[in-house]
């Protein structure tokens, strides 16, 4: 196999689509430098050297060391410099690169070559002494960190006495002298602490490098963030060999980062950030705070744009951009360099984006030409949309503003104050909701930001990796606030007019505006209007699926209506027993000693059950609506409060004791497996009776009365066999006969059933010839497959998912090996003995986008999740057909 992949001057081995091979950095590399951009020369070793070397235990595979020295020569001649060399030295940086890109996740070393010989060729070439120094050190701070593992501390450390010593403040009021001299100490101090010498053999510098990218993959963060983003451990990263180019040697040089549309707003306009006179990773350390690229993006009190500054390599970059969305079809990002005036390309990959701008670069290339609609709709991902669907802050709500920083990632979010990860990890596990407060971010932060609602830093800029990394996340983030002082030492910062928040105090971040607001604000719900609308319409062309919903109440069956849910899958009659004024009549049922007692105290709830229904079906104007009649263990509705056991005495004529009595006889070892259900419906029939006899009356009158048409799906749960399914729908059967002869109108009703237990999946044939449809019900047929309790598994099955056990939470993601293959059984059986049967999954998965496709494979007919889940759903069902 061929292990190293060039590029160079107009020609490269590789090419964009082989970012499997060479990581999506090295493959962009190549293909920019084949269509002509500016790419300093270098070579990428692929990631199946990678995947090699943890196979052998660290070693190279053959052949290795000849062609990346082949390489290394072919970039030599391009450059006409020497890598090593005491006159004309060649300096590269070495770099990692994943298939997915990985912000800041993995390590690149800068500068590499120099050595107390080659400084002098730098210096002698550059005619800048303190400029190669200062390369110099830069170069001994990394490569120890990154490859020999010493503390940045340390060396920070010696730096910073330097700097008392000279009695200055600034980095640049530090000479080549000064340089010189901590390029001393630094090794000095190196050797001391690491029993070490640094070394000197650009050779051995090169592999201690290349070796170090390698290790990269598997350190911590990296672990940690391919974690969260379900990247694979045997992707493995490639390594890059490029020669330096130096942004940082003068006033004519520069570096920085930009994005060819606004990754916040999606508008398409060219965005970015530079700073004069740096080098590399300065733009998103947020150490100094960068310039506006342009004069669109230039606000008042900011530097001048690099537009100003160096008119002509803007205008060149203004043409790459154009080129580069030409050629990728797709928002990019990018990283650049100017030397002496001349400009190089560093990176390009697609650009990380919110939700909202994702939405509106799909439609406006598709009005643009680039992209086709199928297109446009693949580029916005499920899961995304989550982002959009939720609240932003209530424009009407009074706030009082501490602060304004950068509106770096949308969406609001409030919690209380912390300033380490540590504890946003820690507080978010129990419950609490927290913003993460930091000076900066580093990727060592990750944890925390994942467990916080939000994401407030005082410095860096849009590109910072607080930016990135919570616009990757879909989380609301306030950065480069300059307003803020934060105070690690008293976990405080001091805001506008010396407002101080402390640790837990509340705070609300609008990720739109940048403000930081004190206390908790109330929000309004989003706006499905504009670019949505016209994405979702593509969508709803081409998905097979159709998408209900989860809804109890009319007022959710309207949110969803207004999601586009074509239904109600699942309209839980339960959840309406549980208000203040009808749980007392619910308890009276339960608790009445015979018949008579149920049915007296049922009499009370059935005007109130058919009020529900048709404020339910008069929502939903004539769509499907599923009722599933009463569910959950009885005991669930009983009274646990002294004085709520009191309240009932009266109401039911017994003493204190005979009703506690009647409670504990209730008490159930495992309700989830015991009296509920269909169990309940044939134990006290009445209650089921009540339930159907309210549903069609419902529907009768509004049928009769306002020209309604409705088919009301009645939904029996926890069938585990066709004779459970068959009384019980002759009762019901029963009933709903009786009614429409009572109001004189015919209208067509399905009866149908749950599939939640295994045993219904198992025999789905025999129970078709009773059910009109199945409803899969995969929380509880996960539950039962698995036999795990969701209530208990929150102590052993996050274990199982960090340890890999288990791919995924299966509450959360659709088990398709084991629940997915009853599933599938269950179609293929009760298609078989009805062909015509209605097939629907109602359980959390229906809003889930992996489980989506799979249920548009095993060919259900819809999904049904909850409200804010629809428009997931919707375009995960368009995802399944493209
Ligand atoms: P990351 O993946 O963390 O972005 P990179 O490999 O892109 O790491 O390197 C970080 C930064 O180092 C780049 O943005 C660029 O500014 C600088 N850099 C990398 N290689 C070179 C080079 N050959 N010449 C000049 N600067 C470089
Ligand atoms: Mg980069
Ligand atoms: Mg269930």
């Amino acid at each position: 196999a061929k292990f190293v992949y060039f590029f160079g001057n107009g020609e490269a081995d590789g090419r964009a689509d082989m970012k499997n091979l060479l990581g999506g950095k090295g493959a962009n590399l190549a293909e920019m430098t084949s269509i002509g951009l500016p790419v300093p020369p270098g070579f990428t070793i692929t990631t199946e050297v990678c995947t090699e070397f943890y196979k052998n235990n660290s070693a190279y595979p053959a052949g290795l060391n000849d062609e990346v020295a082949a390489n290394l020569k072919r970039v030599e001649q391009l450059m006409g410099r020497t890598f090593g060399d005491a006159v004309n030295p060649l300096l590269v940086s070495v770099r990692s690169g994943a298939r997915a890109s990985m912000p800041g996740m993995m390590d690149t070393v800068l500068n590499l070559g120099l050595n107390d010989t080659t400084v002098q060729g730098i210096i002698a070439q550059s005619g800048d002494e303190r400029f190669a120094y200062d390369a110099y050190r830069r170069f001994v701070q990394m490569y120890s960190d990154v490859v020999m593992g010493m503390d940045k501390e340390a060396l920070e450390h010696l730096l910073e006495q330097k700097k008392e010593e000279k009695g200055v403040h600034l980095d640049t009021d530090l000479t080549a002298a000064d340089w010189k001299d901590l390029v001393a100490k630094f090794k000095a101090r190196i050797r001391e602490v690491l029993g070490q010498e640094f070394p000197e053999d650009p050779q051995e510098q090169l592999w201690g490098a290349i070796g170090a990218v390698f290790g990269s993959w598997m350190n911590q963060r990296a672990i940690t963030y391919r974690k969260l983003n379900n990247i694979p451990a045997d992707w493995g990263t490639a390594v890059n060999v490029q020669s330096m180019v130096f942004g940082n040697m003068g006033d004519d040089c520069a570096t920085g980062v930009a994005f060819t549309r606004d990754p916040s707003t999606g508008d398409n306009y060219f965005y970015g950030e530079y700073l004069v006179n740096a080098q590399g990773e300065d733009v998103v350390a947020g150490i100094r705070t960068p310039q506006p690229i342009n004069l669109h993006q230039k606000k008042e009190g900011d530097l001048p744009a690099m537009e100003e500054v160096l008119p002509e390599c803007y205008q060149q970059l203004a043409g790459i951009r154009q080129i580069l969305e030409k050629h990728y079809k797709d928002m990019q990002d990018i990283e650049f360099t100017i030397e002496k005036g001349k400009l190089y390309m560093l990176q390009t990959r697609n650009g990380k984006r919110t939700a909202c701008a994702a939405i509106k670069i799909a439609v406006d290339m598709v009005k643009e030409g680039l992209i086709d609609e199928k297109a446009a709709i693949l580029r916005v991902q499920p899961s995304q949309l989550d982002q959009l669907l939720h609240p932003s802050l209530d424009p009407k709500a009074p706030k009082k503003i501490i602060a304004k920083g950068l509106p770096a990632s949308p969406g609001a979010a409030a919690g209380t104050a912390v300033f380490t990860a540590d504890e946003a990890e820690l507080l978010a596990r129990n419950g609490q909701k927290v913003i993460l407060v930091r000076i900066e971010t580093s990727p060592e932060d990750i944890h925390g930001m994942h467990a916080a609602q939000g994401i407030l830093t005082a410095r860096g800029g849009m590109t910072s990796h607080a930016a990135v990394v919570a616009r990757g996340m879909g989380k609301c983030c306030v950065a480069g606030c300059g307003d803020l002082k934060v105070d690690y030492a008293s976990q405080s910062f001091t805001a506008r007019h010396g407002v101080v928040i402390k640790k837990g105090d509340l705070i609300t971040l609008d990720g739109s505006t940048g403000e930081v607001i004190m206390g908790e604000v109330a929000t309004v719900p989003p706006q499905l209007t504009g670019d949505f609308a016209t994405l979702m319409e593509w969508v709803d062309k081409y998905r097979k699926l159709k998408v209900r919903t989860n809804a109890d109440t009319p007022n959710d069956s309207k949110v969803a209506r207004e999601f586009g849910a074509e239904g109600i899958g699942l309209c839980r009659t339960e959840h309406m027993f549980f208000e203040a004024d009808r749980i007392m009549a619910v308890r009276e049922m339960i608790l009445a000693e015979d018949l008579e007692g149920r049915e007296k105290a049922l009499a009370k709830i059935l005007p109130m059950q058919k009020g529900d229904f048709i404020g339910i079906f008069r929502e939903m104007k004539g769509l499907p609506v599923t009722i599933r009649l009463l569910d959950p263990p009885l005991h669930e509705f009983l009274p646990t409060e002294d004085k709520d056991i009191e309240a009932l005495t009266k109401t039911l004529n017994v003493t204190t004791q005979q009703l506690k009595h009647k409670v504990e006889f209730l008490h159930e070892f495992n309700p989830m497996l015991g009296h509920r259900g269909c169990r309940l419906g044939l134990t006290y029939p009445e209650i089921y009776d009540m339930q159907v006899q309210a549903i069609m009356e419902a529907a009768c009158e509004l049928v009769k009365n306002e020209g309604f048409s409705i088919v009301p799906e009645i939904m029996i749960p926890l069938i585990a066999t066709v004779s459970e399914l068959k009384e019980l729908k002759a009762n019901a059967v029963a009933v709903c006969e009786e009614v429409m002869a009572s109001y004189g109108v015919k209208l067509e009703y399905l009866i149908g059933t749950m599939i939640e237990l295994p045993r219904a999946a198992l025999t789905a044939d025999e129970i078709a010839t009773e059910a009109e449809f199945f409803s899969f019900g995969t929380n509880d047929l996960t539950q039962t497959t698995f036999g795990l309790s969701r209530d208990d598994a929150g102590k052993f099955l996050p274990f199982y998912v960090e340890t890999n056990l288990l791919p995924e939470d299966p509450f959360v993601t659709l088990d398709q090996n084991g629940v997915g293959k009853l599933v599938k059984m269950a179609c293929e059986l009760g298609r078989s003995t009805r062909p015509e049967i209605k097939l629907g999954i109602c359980g959390e998965h229906g809003g889930d986008p992996a489980s989506v496709i799979f249920c548009h494979k095993v060919g259900l007919d819809y999904v049904s999740c909850s409200p804010f889940r629809v428009p997931i759903a919707r375009l995960a069902a368009a995802h399944a057909v493209l």
